[in-house]
């Protein structure tokens, strides 16, 4: 079942969802070569408690850690640690916050220092076929439209989209109903009705779309190791169009 949120409901969404586009801004700032993974989530986590929310995924279904933290090929789920990030590297952050019961969830991909042309497409094409996905959020279209349009963007430039994992529903759990698929076709889905709210969030590989699971059980890694992105935006669906919830 879709929940349908009021308008108070997507403001304290909105709250959410801030905090998590502040910390992302925060990792933007921070970032640089030599700093651990586990040293970054050290700073997300002590960033998210100092706005007054709670990280969102320590501690879902067992993930140790505030973000999750993707280096190059490793696609999603990234587990931060020891890792020491380096420059030339694409490093994926996913963040989910809480605030008064109500999740946020958003993630960029940033480039460490000078990166090769190869990877700067990869991060440019990912984002607009992000928000090419955002453009179709629209009370009365289909969801599938959505799906389409990302992986349109996507595959125009001969990109892999991920199939195994897609963007979702978000309310008082992180993940709800619908699911939000990045690729697909214009007529598959649910009608988009204003008061939902989804995350979008296309998982991009230079290569093959196939990916496969580390033995830690978490991290996803693209199946030939090319370099993978990932941008996530918390949209609702208004009578105006779409509102990006995941802005600072
Ligand atoms: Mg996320
Ligand atoms: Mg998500």
């Amino acid at each position: 079942m879709i929940l349908l949120k009021s308008k108070t409901e997507i403001e304290t969404l909105r709250r959410a969802a801030r905090v998590v586009a502040q910390t992302l801004d925060m990792v933007e700032a921070e970032l640089r070569p030599g700093m651990t993974t586990g040293k970054l989530d050290e700073l997300i986590e002590s960033f998210i408690r100092s706005q007054g929310a709670i990280p969102g995924f320590k501690g879902y279904q067992g993930f140790p850690a505030s973000a999750c933290i993707s280096i190059d090929d490793e696609v999603v789920h990234g587990i931060p640690g020891k890792r020491e990030i380096r420059e030339g590297e694409i490093v994926s952050v996913d963040v989910g916050t809480v605030v008064d019961d109500y999740y946020g969830d958003s993630a960029r991909t940033f480039a460490v220092g000078e990166v090769s042309e190869e990877k700067r497409r990869l991060l440019e094409y990912t984002r607009k076929s992000l928000e090419a996905g955002i453009d179709k959020a629209r009370n009365g279209n289909k969801l599938g439209e959505i799906s389409a349009a990302v992986q349109e963007v996507a595959e125009s430039q001969g990109y892999g989209v991920v199939r195994q994992l897609v963007g979702h529903g978000i309310g008082r759990s992180m993940h709800e109903e619908p699911q939000v698929p990045n690729f697909g076709s214009v007529q598959e889905g649910p009608v988009l009705k204003t008061g939902m709210v989804i995350c979008i969030e296309p998982m991009i590989n230079m290569g093959t779309y196939e990916v496969k699971t580390l033995p830690d059980g978490w991290t996803v890694v693209s199946a030939d190791g090319s370099p993978s992105a990932h941008f996530e935006h918390q949209v609702a669906i208004t009578d105006d169009g779409p509102d990006i919830l995941s802005l600072a």
